[in-house]
C-alpha cells in the first residue's frame, strides 16, 4: 500500500479498520507536536479530533499531505489557510452531530417544559413538591426553527412526533425543501411573535451575531421558551438575563456561551433556565460515525473520487456533477489552449458562462479547473483544485466570473479572456458531443481540440495559406485539416491547420518569417 494515514486522535475503531484496506494506518494518539514536525513529511493524510494541532509549521513540514481530516464538525485547531496555499484539502463531517445535537435540544425542550432539571435537584435535596413543578405539554404547541439546516431539519422531523407545528426562518433554504419537511417558512419576525419554543440552529456569522436579543425578547410570547444548541453570542445573555428575571419568557435552554465556560454567569441564578457545557453533539454515535465518514471521506481521494466535506474546496453533489462534467473536459481544453498561445505574465482570466452553464450555481470550481490548467504548466508549486484561486490571487492575477443567457444557439457556452502584458487572447468553446473551440480572438473556427494545431495570424490575401502549407510540408509533417477565420476580406485572418504530429519550435520561427504572416503558434491539446 503506497498510501499512508496518521491518526493522531483517539479515533473510533470503525474509522480506523475502514481504511486499513487502503492505506498503512498509524495510530499514535499522543503524537508530541515535535513527533508531529517529524514524522508529517510521510502521510498521505491525518485525522485529527481536537487535541493535535495542525499548523502552519506542520503544513509546511509535510511532504505529500493532500488530505487533513477532523473527525468532528469544528476545524479550529487546522490553520486552513495555510492548507489552502499548500494545496491540502481540509475535510471534516458536519453530518455526524446532526442526530445527537437535535436529540440533546429535544431534551432540553423537555428539561424545560417538565421542570426536569430543578425538580431532579429539589427531589435529590431530600424534598417532596409535586405542587411546585406544573409543566406544560409540547403538543399542539408552536415550534420556532431558526435555521433549517442538518440540525434543525433533524429538529423540525422530531418535534412532529411529539405533535408541535413548526414555523421555520432560513432565507436560504428553498421552497422544495421546504415542502419536503412540511414546513411553514415565515420571517423572522412571525415566528417570533407565534412560539412557544423558539430554537436556534444557525451558524454564528455577523448576521447572526445577537439575532436574538431585547427587541427580540420583547416580541416573544409571555409563555414562550428559547433554545440554543447553536453558537453562543447569537443570542445575547445579557438581554436574555433580563427577559427571563422579567418574566418576559418562560425559559431558555442553552449549550452554547457567548463565553466558555460561562464563568459568574448571571443566569446561575435562575430557576428557569437549564445549561448544559456544549455536550450536544458527545454522543458516542457522533463519534463513531464522525470516524467513519472521514474516513470514507479519504478512502474516496485516494481512489480519485470526489469528497462530500471538503472546507476549502467548492464540492458537488452527484447529480450537479454528472450534468456539468462534460464541460470539465471543454475547461480542460480551453485552459491547455490559452496557456499555450499566451505571452508574457497573465494579468486577467474573465471566464463568462453563457446558456444553461449560467444557471449553474458553483462556477468557482470550473474556473478553479481553468487556473490548474493555465498555471500548472508555469509554475513548480502544484496547483490543485484547493489552492488555485489563492495562488493566482497571490500571482495578482485577476480573476472574474461572469455569467450571460446567450449561448449563440448552442445549449452552454463558455467565453474566456486572458489578459497578460504582451498578449490579449479570447477564446469561446462548446459541447456537442466532445469539446470544440468556436472563436479564437473574435474569429469563428470549428475546431476539434485534440492533437496538434498551429495557428497562424496573417493577412487576408492569396498565396499565403499555401504558403504557410508548404513550409509545413517541406519538414514532412501532413495537414489532416484547415480552417480559416477571417472577419473582413484583406484584413487580419486567422488559420487553424490540424496535423499529424509534434511541429517544433523551428518550424514556427520559420513560419512566421514568412511574408504578410504576423504570428504563429503550435499547440498541443
Ligand atoms: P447547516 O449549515 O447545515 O445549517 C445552517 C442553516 O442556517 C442553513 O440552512 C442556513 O441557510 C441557515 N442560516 C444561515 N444564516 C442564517 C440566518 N442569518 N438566518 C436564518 N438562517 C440562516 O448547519 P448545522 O450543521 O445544522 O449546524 C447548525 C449550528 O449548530 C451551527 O452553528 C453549528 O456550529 C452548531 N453546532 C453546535 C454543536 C454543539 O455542540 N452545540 C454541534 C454541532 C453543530
Amino acid at each position: 500500500m503506497d498510501k499512508k494515514v496518521l491518526i493522531a486522535d483517539q479515533i473510533n475503531e470503525k474509522g480506523i479498520d475502514e481504511l486499513k484496506d487502503i492505506a498503512e494506518v498509524v495510530a499514535n494518539f499522543t503524537i508530541s507536536k515535535e513527533e508531529l514536525l517529524n514524522v508529517i513529511k510521510d502521510f498521505d493524510a491525518i485525522i485529527v479530533r481536537s487535541r493535535t494541532k495542525v499548523t502552519r509549521e506542520v503544513i509546511e513540514a509535510s511532504k505529500k499531505l493532500k488530505i487533513i481530516a477532523r473527525a468532528g464538525v469544528g476545524v479550529d485547531n487546522v490553520d486552513v489557510q495555510a492548507a489552502t496555499e499548500r494545496g491540502v484539502m481540509v475535510i471534516n463531517a458536519p453530518e455526524s452531530t446532526s442526530i445527537t445535537v437535535a436529540e440533546h435540544t429535544m431534551g432540553l425542550i423537555l428539561a424545560l417544559s417538565r421542570k426536569i432539571a430543578i425538580a431532579d435537584s429539589s427531589v435529590k435535596s431530600g424534598k417532596w413538591e409535586k405542587g411546585r413543578f406544573m409543566g406544560i405539554e409540547l403538543n399542539g404547541k408552536t415550534l420556532g426553527v431558526i435555521g433549517m439546516g442538518r440540525i434543525g431539519s433533524q429538529v423540525v422531523t422530531r418535534s412532529k412526533a411529539f405533535g408541535m407545528q413548526t414555523l421555520v426562518y432560513d432565507p436560504y433554504i428553498t421552497e422544495k425543501s421546504a415542502s419536503e419537511l412540511g414546513v411553514t417558512v415565515v420571517d423572522l419576525e412571525t415566528l417570533i411573535k407565534n412560539s412557544d419554543v423558539m430554537t436556534i440552529h444557525v451558524p454564528l456569522t455577523p448576521e447572526t451575531k445577537y439575532l436574538i436579543a431585547k427587541p427580540q425578547f420583547d416580541m416573544m410570547k409571555e409563555n414562550a421558551f428559547i433554545i440554543n444548541c447553536a453558537r453562543g453570542g447569537i443570542i445575547n445573555e445579557n438581554d436574555l438575563y433580563e427577559a427571563l428575571s422579567k418574566g418576559k419568557i418562560r425559559g431558555a435552554g442553552l449549550d452554547v456561551f457567548e463565553n466558555e465556560p460561562p464563568e459568574g454567569s448571571a443566569l446561575f441564578e435562575l430557576d428557569n433556565v437549564v445549561l448544559t457545557p456544549h455536550i450536544a453533539a458527545s454522543t458516542s454515535e457522533a463519534q463513531r460515525d464522525a470516524a467513519i465518514i472521514v474516513a470514507n471521506e479519504i478512502k474516496k481521494v485516494f481512489k480519485g473520487q470526489s469528497p462530500k466535506n471538503v472546507i476549502n474546496m467548492p464540492v458537488l453533489d452527484p447529480e450537479t456533477f454528472n450534468t456539468i462534467k462534460p464541460y470539465f473536459e471543454l475547461i480542460e481544453k480551453l485552459g491547455k489552449f490559452l496557456i499555450q498561445t499566451a505571452k508574457g505574465n497573465i494579468n486577467e482570466l474573465n471566464v463568462t458562462y453563457c446558456g444553461d452553464l449560467s444557471e449553474f450555481p458553483k462556477h468557482d470550481i470550473l474556473t478553479r479547473m481553468m487556473l490548474q490548467e493555465i498555471l500548472n504548466p508555469i509554475l513548480t508549486e502544484p496547483v490543485n483544485l484547493v489552492n488555485a484561486t489563492t495562488i493566482a490571487e497571490n500571482r495578482g492575477i485577476i480573476v472574474t466570473e461572469g455569467k450571460r443567457c446567450d449561448a449563440k444557439g448552442y445549449k452552454s457556452l463558455i467565453n474566456v479572456v486572458m489578459k497578460s502584458d504582451e498578449t490579449d487572447v479570447s477564446v469561446e468553446g462548446i459541447f456537442v458531443k466532445q469539446p470544440k473551440i468556436i472563436m479564437i480572438n473574435g474569429y469563428s473556427v470549428d475546431v476539434e481540440t485534440e492533437g496538434t494545431m498551429v495557428i497562424c495570424k496573417y493577412r487576408d490575401k492569396p498565396g499565403i495559406i499555401g504558403s504557410i502549407g508548404t513550409k509545413i510540408g517541406e519538414h514532412d509533417i501532413n495537414i489532416a485539416k484547415m480552417q480559416v477565420g477571417r472577419k473582413e476580406l484583406g484584413g487580419e485572418a486567422v488559420m487553424v491547420l490540424k496535423v499529424d504530429q509534434h511541429v517544433p519550435e523551428s518550424i514556427i520561427l520559420e513560419i512566421k518569417k514568412l511574408i504578410d504572416v504576423h504570428d504563429a503558434v503550435a499547440v498541443n491539446l
